[in-house]
């Protein structure tokens, strides 16, 4: 079996590397792997801080991800050697003001009722946990089972590894679908080259649907999320978990690195692929970043950058096949995508090697959003 994959961002990359696994012939298609979305974001794997009502089968998935995350790091910095920076300290999440905290509290009974752990912290309690947070906290909650990984470390991970089972990287932007008898049997890339495979998948993120000769309903609907984050760094510890914070319904959050690093993020704007970092985002999530830990503005600033999140119109992952036999999409991670990643990897690959695919993959097939889609 001979696979063609556009788009190397950690969807592609996690994809590329399962799918040789499992005895394929893979050849990855990126300009430039991992210069989208991946390089900028944070890297919490937190399918519990980050659930909201009516998403119970994102919750599903998330969960069923994060469960794989300690077997899927473990198996790939043993291959290659390489540290992802993975963390499974918890994720806190704290309330400003007490609007925030009903808001949190209207949360945890929410997590309660689908038996999710969380404990409920009182501001003291916060404080115990991390000392920096700001005297006038009212308190949070604790989601023990969450952590975060490093994604610039993870995705050259992913890349060494799918690399040593012999995927193939192209370095050149796919330019075009090549379809003969309604079938896709491969991609052109801008220099003309055309790349011949049994199946390609669309994985280039918010660009999913930038290729020529796409049919109508084979378009993912995947449109880009800007967010801006800002990148320091702490001599001495500062925060000792990724921490959320909701200040006058505003969120932010500060995800630390075993390295010092600490990720400050992030803005969520709908401005097409504008990537241009602004004084107002910078100053908004800094003024509330300050509220929540006011030590934060002695820290050595070292990064501002800008990401486009891949997002569906229902803001959950598209996976699987579409209209045109031959072509898979596997997009529309949104702000899950990191998370997301050893799940997706193990469906994509499982569609493309006609594996059995697992259950929670059900809800976020293509076809859900046109009715003349595969599903
Ligand atoms: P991308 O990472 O965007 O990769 C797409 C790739 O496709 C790029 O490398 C690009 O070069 C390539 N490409 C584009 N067009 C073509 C073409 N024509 N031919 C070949 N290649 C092409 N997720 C989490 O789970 N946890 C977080 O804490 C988190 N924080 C985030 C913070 C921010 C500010 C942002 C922006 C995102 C965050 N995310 C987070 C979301 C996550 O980054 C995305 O969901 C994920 O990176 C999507 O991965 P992807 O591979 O689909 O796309």
């Amino acid at each position: 079996m001979e696979i063609v994959i556009v788009g190397a961002g950690v969807i592609g990359l996690a994809t590329a590397w399962r799918t040789a696994a499992g005895g394929a012939t893979v050849t990855l298609v990126d300009p430039e792997p991992a210069s989208g979305a991946t390089a900028v974001a944070a890297g919490m794997l937190t399918p519990v801080s980050e659930l909201t009502y009516g998403e119970e089968p994102l919750l599903r998935l998330g969960l069923a991800s994060r469960d794989r995350y300690g077997a899927f790091v473990a198996e790939l910095e043993e291959l290659t050697g390489l540290d992802t920076g993975h963390r499974t300290d918890g994720i806190i999440e704290v309330a400003f003001d007490a609007d925030d905290l009903r808001y949190l509290d209207d949360l945890r009974r929410f997590q309660d009722s689908l038996g999710i752990p969380t404990e409920a912290l009182t501001g003291r309690e916060c404080r115990r946990l991390e000392p920096m947070l700001a005297p006038g906290v009212r308190g949070g909650l604790l989601a023990p089972e969450d952590g975060s990984i490093d994604p610039r470390r993870l995705a050259p991970a992913l890349l060494a590894a799918a690399e040593r089972l012999g995927v193939r990287v192209v370095r050149r932007r796919a330019a075009e679908i090549v379809i003969e008898r309604d079938t896709a049997v491969g991609v052109r890339l801008d220099d003309g080259t055309e790349i011949r495979a049994d199946r390609v998948l669309l994985a280039a993120g918010s660009w999913s649907g930038d290729l020529a000769g796409l049919p109508p309903g084979t378009v993912p609907p995947v449109r880009p999320v800007k967010g801006q984050v800002i990148r320091l760094r702490a001599r001495t510890p500062f925060v000792g978990r990724s921490t959320r914070g909701l200040v006058k319904g505003s969120s932010v959050y500060l995800v630390p690195r075993l390295d010092g690093e600490i990720v400050v993020g992030a803005t969520q704007e709908e401005l097409g692929f504008d990537t241009r970092v602004t004084a107002g985002g910078l100053w908004e999530l800094l003024r509330d970043a300050r509220e929540l830990l006011p030590g934060v503005t002695e820290l050595e600033f070292t990064e501002v950058s800008a990401g486009l999140r891949p997002g569906s119109p229902d803001n959950a992952p598209v996976m699987g096949p579409s209209a045109l036999p031959g072509l898979f999409v596997g997009t529309g991670h949104f702000r899950n995508g990191i998370l997301l990643a050893p799940v997706s990897a193990d469906i994509l690959s499982a569609m493309l090697l006609d594996g059995p695919v697992p259950e929670v993959a059900g809800p976020f097939t293509p076809g859900r959003f046109s009715p003349e889609v595969h599903s």
